[in-house]
């Protein structure tokens, strides 16, 4: 790796571990400190040739699986667009995938999220829809909080006639321990405005997204 390039990644950290991290805290040596504890825990030797890079590497994957700490999602929508020329249309971004982590076993939850609002005066570029869902997944999370933040954030921010957000994942706290079941999807929504009180704007979203049956889980 290039100086130029170190040095760019040691600013990222440090920008990283400054950037809204809660008060204490702890260092990257600590946090790699606590790595090891649990391969000791685990059963192994963090010492032997094999993992003695391992702890370093994980607090890097923990840095990207947990990077929406550092985003504020309300931002990502900030810029938004009036000129919509009539446009009062559902819109509709589907199947994005998503990876968070089950905050009870920190392990991963695997999905895709469909994000829909029909607009009232403001619109938002259809990425930051993405972005949104990447803010609140890339946390400790359950799904039934993440798929609420994401309809209250767009909802508070864009103030459409109305939002609806369906969250179909696997949990992998299920298919790789506890029950052991694989191949099961919980699927959460949540739907505000129109998209609660007119059931053709429901159904017309869930149409959209091939997933009529999502309307049997509790619409919280
Ligand atoms: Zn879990």
């Amino acid at each position: 790796m290039s100086e130029e390039k170190k040095a760019t990644k040691a600013k990222q950290r440090k920008k990283a571990s400054t950037t809204s991290a809660p008060a204490g805290r702890p260092s990257r040596a600590e946090a790699e400190d606590a790595v090891r504890v649990l391969m000791r825990w685990a059963g192994d030797d963090p010492a032997r040739e094999g993992l003695i890079d391992t702890p370093a590497r994980v607090v890097r994957a923990y840095e990207e699986f947990f990077a929406g700490y550092q985003v504020d999602p309300r931002e990502i929508l900030s810029r938004t667009f009036s000129e919509v020329d009539g446009y009062d249309e559902m819109i509709v971004l589907k199947d994005i995938r998503f990876e968070s982590y089950c905050e009870h076993h920190m392990v991963p939850i695997i999905g895709r999220a469909h994000v829909a609002y029909l607009p009232e005066h403001r619109v938002v570029g259809i990425s930051k829809l993405a972005r949104l869902v990447d803010a609140f997944a890339k946390r400790l999370q359950i799904q039934e909080k993440m798929t609420a933040q994401i309809a209250d954030t767009l909802n508070e921010i864009l103030q459409p006639k109305g939002v609806g957000v369906i969250l179909e994942a696997a949990h992998q706290c299920m298919s790789t321990r506890g029950v052991h079941k694989a191949g099961v999807e919980m699927v959460t929504s949540r739907m505000l405005g129109t998209f609660r009180t007119d059931p053709s704007t429901r159904r017309e979203f869930l149409s959209i997204v091939g997933n009529p049956g999502a309307m049997s889980v509790a619409n919280t």
